[in-house]
């Protein structure tokens, strides 16, 4: 596929080949661009801040509803895109191609609800003579970087908010997954978006990304991805507004009079969706020491009954993951554990980059799997005896997007919701729980800022404030 660069999709003779991660198989190629790219795209994004702020409400809306109803007419063909280019299997990839819809569409409804307020001047003596409000006005160009594991879904959650709030957008999509990205910026412009407004410029973000963010026409860059990236963006960005929403290492706590079987059943899928690269995935679960066994045994047994191998099969559970080399780490993050004193329930096993789903327990507070984000198929068992200790462990590590908790006492949910220290607290289902439209967003190492359309739209633009002196009233 070529790239949206200026106002023309472009080839260059330096490419980059997008491959199946399953099979290596290669699905396309995107071209590889370069320093004069990146010059290209914020001229033309700084120009075009003017057209995309004069375009009214009402286009802004008509342009993210129409995009969202082409997805919604292709819905099948993005999937597979998804399901080809990344991880998920095309049941995943349904799945996340619909949310894709919706996060469009609150986006063209989020655009009509964008006001501001009337200023109470009059509330400090000299005042009487002045009246005025605030409105929300564009923020400029923003810079979009999403991450490899959502493909459409997480790009959306850029371009919705920041068309709607009437911004120019450059997306510099992820190296290993452009291809849902660049069909999804087509679906812009067929809807309408005028040209400039939105470029995606394909290539490495090691290369590319330092002109990009440190520019000053960019006025914000909205990042989501892993901690050592976002530190170095957010070190490299100088006076700008940064999102970042980062990574996590998700903990659950289940309590000895929770439902089990459901805890079991959406706690195991909450831990292999999308073969783990989730960043709400479940990652760490405290038992009841009471229920632990027949937690884990239930766990154990549904974890190997998933089917694992090709996406496009409809019965496949679990794809690979993004790289061999990234299955590597998550196999050598579980022989660490091991050589430590863990044990393997089940998994532990590779084959290229089709990780096994892992289970295990035992795992030691130094070892990596513990404290560090797996952002893979694995996930640890630990009994606990009290709450206090439950809550405490669970917010042990430096990570705090999504936290969960199951019981069926009140008081006891109350205290897991008031304890757990994260972005979410999610009552009775796993970690691996978001509406499109919720604030999300995490806090500690798992990031700044909040998405979900209404409160990106407030970060990507800014109050602009009119005051009347008017000398006759008052
Ligand atoms: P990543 O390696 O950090 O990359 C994310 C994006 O940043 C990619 O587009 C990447 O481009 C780009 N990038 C890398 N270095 C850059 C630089 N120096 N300047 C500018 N851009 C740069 O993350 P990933 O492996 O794609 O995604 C996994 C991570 O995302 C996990 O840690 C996960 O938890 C996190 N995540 C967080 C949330 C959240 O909302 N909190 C949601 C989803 C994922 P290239 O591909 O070209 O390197």
């Amino acid at each position: 596929m070529k790239m949206l660069l200026g106002h023309e999709w472009v080839d260059r003779s330096d490419t980059i080949d997008v491959r199946d991660p399953f099979d290596n198989s290669l699905i396309d190629t995107v071209p590889s661009a370069n320093a004069e790219d990146v010059q290209i795209a914020l001229v033309t994004a700084y120009a075009a801040r003017e057209t995309a702020r004069k375009m009214t409400t009402y286009e802004r809306s008509q342009v993210l509803l129409k995009t969202a109803s082409i997805v919604a007419d292709n819905l099948e063909d993005f999937a597979r895109t998804i399901a080809r280019e990344g991880s998920k299997t095309i049941n995943e990839a349904r799945g996340e191609a619909r949310r894709t819809v919706n996060t469009l569409t609150i986006s063209g409804e989020e655009a009509k609800r964008l006001t501001g307020e009337t200023i109470p001047f009059d509330s400090f003596p000299g005042g009487e003579v002045r009246r005025g409000y605030f409105e929300r006005v564009p923020i400029g160009v923003v810079l979009a970087i999403p991450p490899f594991h959502d493909p459409l879904n997480l790009v959306a959650h850029k371009l919705g908010p920041a068309i709607a709030g009437g911004n120019s957008v450059i997306l510099k999509p992820a190296t290993v997954t452009p291809l849902s990205a660049l069909k999804l910026t087509e679906a812009f412009i067929e809807a309408g978006l005028p040209a400039g407004v939105l470029q995606c410029l394909t290539g490495h973000g090691a290369i590319l990304g330092d002109a990009l963010v440190s520019d000053k026409r960019v006025r914000m860059v909205s990042f989501t991805g892993g901690l050592e990236a976002g530190e170095h963006i957010a070190n490299r960005a100088g006076l700008k507004k940064i999102g970042m929403e980062l990574g996590s290492n998700s903990p659950v706590i289940v309590w000895k009079d929770s439902d089990l079987e459901w805890a079991a059943e959406t706690c195991v899928s909450g831990a292999f969706w999308a073969a783990g690269q989730n960043c709400i995935g479940v990652q760490r679960i405290y038992i009841h020491r009471d229920v632990y066994d027949r937690f884990r045994n239930d766990f154990v047994a549904r974890t190997k009954a998933y089917t694992i191998g090709d996406k496009m099969d409809e019965t496949t559970n679990m794809g690979p993951m993004i790289t061999e080399a990234e299955a590597k780490r998550v196999e050598s993050w579980v022989a660490e554990a091991v050589e430590i004193g863990a044990t393997v329930l089940t998994g532990g096993g590779r084959t290229g980059a089709l990780m096994e789903p892992t289970v295990l327990e035992n795992v030691p507070e130094n070892a990596t799997i513990h404290h560090s984000e797996v952002f893979g198929p694995a996930v640890n068992l630990y009994p606990v005896d009290d709450l206090d200790e439950a809550i405490a462990k669970a917010n042990s590590v430096d990570f705090g997007l999504h936290s969960a908790g199951f019981s069926n006492d009140l008081t006891i949910c109350h205290r897991m919701a008031e304890g757990l220290d994260s972005g979410s607290v999610i009552i009775n289902d796993s970690t691996d729980y978001r509406l499109d439209s919720m604030p999300f967003g995490g806090v500690k190492n798992s990031g700044l800022g909040k998405e979900g359309i209404r409160f990106s739209l407030a970060e990507m633009t800014e109050p602009k404030v009119v005051c009347w002196y008017l000398p006759g009233v008052g």
